[in-house]
C-alpha cells in the first residue's frame, strides 16, 4: 500500500501546502480521500487519469476537503467519460450541490454513472483489495475518520477532528485500535503536543502530521523531536509518497 499526499495543508493553503486531498494505491488500483484540490492534474503528472480511480471517500463537507470534487466530477462527465469511480459523500445534500455545479459549468447534467454512496459509521466498503471502517469524529456533523486495511497493513486517516481537545476524545479512541501500521492524524485544531500521550499508549509503526497549520509547524515540529525514535514521525508535504 502506498499513501501520496496531493494536499497536506490546512483550511488556508500553504507555500507548496494545497488543500486535503490523498491517493492510496493497493494491488495496481488507485483510492482518494478527500478532494480539497481536484486531483486530476496530480493523476495526469503521475501518468494516472481519472479512469484510474476506484472509489474515494470524502471525510467532511468543508470546503478545504470538497472544492474540488464539482472539478473532478465534471471532467468525469464530460471528457474522462470512462471513469467509474464510487464516491463516498459525507452528506446526502452535497450531492444536489454537486449536480447544479457541474450542471452549470459542463454544459449537461452530472454523469449519471459516477456512482454515489454515504459515508455512516461502520465498514462501508471492501472490494477484495481495500477494506474502509468510518469512525464519527467530532469536528463537526458528518465528519468521519477512516480506518483501511489492505495487504495485510492497515491504516488510520483522521480527517478533522473536535476543536481543541482532539486529541483525548477522537483520536485516543481511534489510535487504540492494535497495529496501525501508519496513523495519519490533523494538525489544525488544537496543539499537537497533545498527541504525545494517546500514540505512546498505542504507539503506530509510522506517526503523519497532516492538515497542520502555519502556526503549529514549530509544535509539530517540536512533537517529532519528543515522539522519535520510540515513534518515528513524519510532517506530510505535497508529493510525500509513504510506502508501508
Ligand atoms: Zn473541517
Amino acid at each position: 500500500m502506498k499513501v501520496t499526499f496531493f494536499g497536506a495543508s490546512h483550511g488556508v493553503p500553504e507555500p507548496h501546502r494545497n488543500y486535503s486531498c490523498a491517493m492510496i494505491e493497493a494491488e495496481g488500483k488507485y483510492y482518494l480521500i478527500d478532494m480539497g484540490i481536484d486531483p486530476t492534474p496530480e493523476l495526469v503528472n503521475r501518468g494516472l487519469t481519472p479512469n484510474d480511480i476506484t472509489a474515494a471517500f470524502i471525510t467532511h463537507s468543508h470546503g478545504d476537503h470538497t472544492y474540488g470534487l464539482a472539478a473532478f466530477t465534471g471532467i468525469c462527465t464530460w471528457y474522462y467519460t470512462q471513469a467509474d469511480p464510487l464516491i463516498f459523500l459525507p452528506e446526502k445534500g452535497m450531492l444536489d450541490g454537486l449536480k447544479a455545479w457541474v450542471g452549470a459549468t459542463c454544459g449537461q447534467g452530472l454523469r449519471q454513472n459516477i456512482r454515489f454512496d454515504y459515508v455512516r459509521e461502520g465498514g462501508i466498503y471492501d472490494d477484495g483489495t481495500l477494506k474502509v471502517s468510518a469512525m464519527p469524529t467530532g469536528h463537526m456533523e458528518n465528519a468521519y475518520a477512516f480506518l483501511i486495511e489492505s495487504e495485510g497493513k492497515t491504516l488510520l486517516f483522521t480527517g478533522d477532528m473536535k476543536h481543541k481537545d482532539g486529541p483525548i476524545s477522537d483520536f485516543a479512541r481511534f489510535v487504540t485500535k492494535d497495529g496501525l501500521d501508519l496513523a495519519v492524524a490533523e494538525g489544525a485544531h488544537f496543539d499537537v503536543m497533545l498527541y504525545q500521550e494517546p500514540l505512546r499508549a498505542h504507539p503506530p509503526k509510522l506517526f503523519c502530521i497532516n492538515h497542520y497549520n502555519q502556526w503549529q509547524t514549530a509544535n509539530c515540529w517540536q512533537l517529532k523531536r519528543a515522539l522519535e525514535p520510540d515513534i518515528p514521525t513524519v510532517l506530510a508535504t505535497d508529493g510525500l509518497e509513504i510506502r508501508l
